[in-house]
């Protein structure tokens, strides 16, 4: 079965406004800049741009019920060549080291390999954000071996090591076809120990809890993988979901929307302020709108006032006033402070510096 996006079922949800209403409810609740100020952290400013995070499409060949773009086979939003060219343009003129090519499935972008070839030929890391199933779909075939080629590093949804918990949060088969799509990177050296054709598998809950300990779950994951289909990879990252787009709606549908706000706020833990991504990413979406990070770019918070809208109009002295510049937060962001922290390169602290230790859920995934 295969969930249908907000968008396509006509879901007031699919209004991001409506999204922003709903989550800017608990007015007895403290905001987030609120409990910054209070630890004396306020405002959340960038600290410069590290990474270059561009969403180049909705369309997805799957349509996973926790998505947070709200990303799906149906979708047809999809970044133009010109808007590629404008962030190679920017990167050429910045030394931001890094372009982290995101979606929807980003190898459906028809200028996906444009960017990749683009991007390393100027000397920069690319990240593929990568749904495994893709590189089995018919004539993306490809895809293992020009990622090798380009030494593109892969960061993989898997969200569990057993097949009827990832099924039942991406799609049926999507476990067998995600292990066949690691095998046959495998072959081509991702993940091989010692290789460094980088291949990193994300975990996320499968519902209304904080992730394990990425440590723990990521000895756990190798050593099933390994027994069970002799897998490798480089490393994990687990990942908090966001109420946004499909998970606040699957949160609203299950009654469960403000226990879970909660509980990220009570989870708030102050020493992940320092490595927020926002902080030292720039975010892209498919028309070239700027934002702080993909989350508030699915929430249609571009960046403060103030600062340029749009990736074309991105000059190099505006690239350095990005610097320092107030980060646009809400009750979302609490995802990101809760627990050990979390961001598009995993958990930001070891689980030491978490101040409520009973926030942290720790045991097997996708439970
Ligand atoms: S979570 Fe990823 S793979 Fe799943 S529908 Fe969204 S973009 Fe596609
Ligand atoms: S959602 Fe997370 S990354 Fe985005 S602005 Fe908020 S704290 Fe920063």
């Amino acid at each position: 079965m295969i969930e249908l996006t907000l968008s396509r079922r006509e879901s007031p949800l699919a209004d991001a406004a409506e999204q922003r209403r709903i989550l800017s409810r608990g007015e007895t609740d403290p905001s987030f800049d609120q409990v910054l100020a209070s630890r004396g952290r306020a405002p959340l400013q960038a600290r410069g741009t590290e990474v270059l995070q561009i969403n180049v499409g909705k369309l997805c060949n799957q349509a996973c019920r926790h998505c947070h773009v709200d990303a799906g086979p149906d979708r047809r939003e999809m970044m133009s060549r010109e808007t590629a060219e404008a962030c190679l343009d920017v990167l050429r003129r910045s030394n931001i080291p890094t372009l982290d090519i995101t979606g929807g499935a980003p190898e459906m972008n028809p200028h996906f390999r444009r960017l990749v070839s683009g991007a390393r030929n100027l000397g920069r890391r690319v990240i593929d954000r990568c749904n495994l199933t893709i590189l089995m779909a018919p004539g993306y075939e490809y895809l293992p071996d020009f990622l090798a080629e380009h030494q593109a590093e892969i960061v993989a949804s898997l969200p569990c090591y057993l097949a009827e918990n990832v099924d039942r949060q991406r799609g049926d088969q999507v476990f067998k076809r995600s292990i066949a799509a690691l095998r046959r990177l495998n072959s081509v050296g991702y993940g091989q120990p010692g290789s460094p054709q980088f291949l990193t598998l994300v975990f996320n809950p499968s519902g209304p809890t904080l992730p394990p300990d990425q440590q723990q779950l990521e000895t756990d994951y190798r050593r099933e993988l390994r027994a069970r289909y002799e897998i490798e990879f480089t490393r994990l990252f687990t990942i908090t979901n966001l109420p946004i787009n499909r998970f606040l709606d699957d949160l609203i549908r299950a009654g469960q929307l403000d226990a879970y706000l909660h509980k990220l706020l009570e989870a708030f833990n102050p020493a992940t302020i320092k490595g927020l991504m926002c902080r030292t990413t720039l975010s892209v979406d498919w028309q070239g709108n700027l934002a702080d990070c993909d989350f508030n770019q699915m929430l249609e918070l571009p960046l403060a006032t103030g600062q340029p809208r749009n990736i074309s109009e991105l000059n190099t002295s505006q690239l350095s006033l990005l610097t320092g510049r107030r980060i646009v937060t809400g009750r979302h962001c609490f995802g990101c402070t809760a627990g050990a922290g979390s961001s598009c390169q995993g958990q930001l602290v070891d689980n030491s510096s978490i101040t409520n230790p009973t926030m942290h859920e720790g045991g097997r995934a996708s439970r």
